[in-house]
């Protein structure tokens, strides 16, 4: 069993989560997306945690700055994807598409995600039902493509659309709030509360259901390749 601990970074910035994750039959743990180290560090004090682990979605910035210090506080290991190895500095382990990540008992699937970074990788820990979307899939929107073409982005929403729709997503960014005034229906109705209730109590409005966010998220809910592309000229 894997639990999930959000840790809000640069709050009313850039609004950034990065992850704690505890597999709870050993007690291993791991950071994933270290926006910046304070933040982190109290809550593994709090939860009187050494992460293990500092694993990564892709290079950006504000993904990674509280790698190094996290690093040597708690001699942990960095885990990226392949592409990454030479863009994130302490790189000790590189994964591709298809590999499998052991946090105890815990396992992560490696879903490669080209669209916003080439090299984006999402973390799914399909016993669990918990999938870590980086800056691909955020709630009600997607990460913008600064290296990525339209048609890497669709393909790789593709594979997100066909997980199974009990799956519970966290995304890199509280991005919530822009979305909600478009949506409509009654899933859309439910989302909106649900959005707004966990926001006003200052809470991350993660995690949501895959079947939600298909239906809720206008990028997911897309059915046509051609429409897609359009969204982007
Ligand atoms: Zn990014
Ligand atoms: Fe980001």
């Amino acid at each position: 069993m894997l639990k999930v601990v959000p840790i809000l970074c640069r709050p009313g910035q850039m609004n950034n989560y990065a992850y704690l994750l505890i597999d709870k039959n050993t007690g291993i743990s791991a950071v994933l997306d270290a926006s910046e180290a304070e933040p982190v560090i109290k809550e593994c004090e709090k939860q009187q945690l050494k992460p293990q682990f500092l694993l990564n979605t892709h290079h950006h910035f504000d993904h990674v700055e509280g790698n190094a210090e996290l690093k040597a506080l708690f001699n942990a290991k960095i885990i990226a994807s392949a592409k990454d190895k030479d863009r994130i500095e302490g790189v000790d382990i590189a994964l591709n598409e298809g590999d499998v990540f052991k946090i105890g008992d815990s396992e992560a699937h490696i879903i490669g995600a080209d669209g916003h970074t080439i090299g984006h990788i999402l973390w799914y820990f399909s016993k669990d039902k918990v999938l870590f979307t980086g800056d691909t899939l955020f709630n009600l929107s997607i990460g913008g493509l600064f290296e990525g073409t339209p048609e890497q982005m669709w393909n790789t929403l593709q594979k997100i659309k066909k997980l199974p729709d009990d799956v519970l997503f966290y995304p890199g960014h509280e991005y919530t709030a822009y979305g909600i005034s478009a949506l409509r229906g009654d899933v859309g109705q439910k989302y909106a509360q649900k959005a707004k209730e966990r926001l006003k109590q200052g809470k991350p409005v993660a995690p949501i259901s895959l079947k939600e966010e298909k239906i809720c998220n206008p990028y997911l809910s897309i059915e046509n390749r051609q429409d897609f592309y359009q969204m982007f000229e």
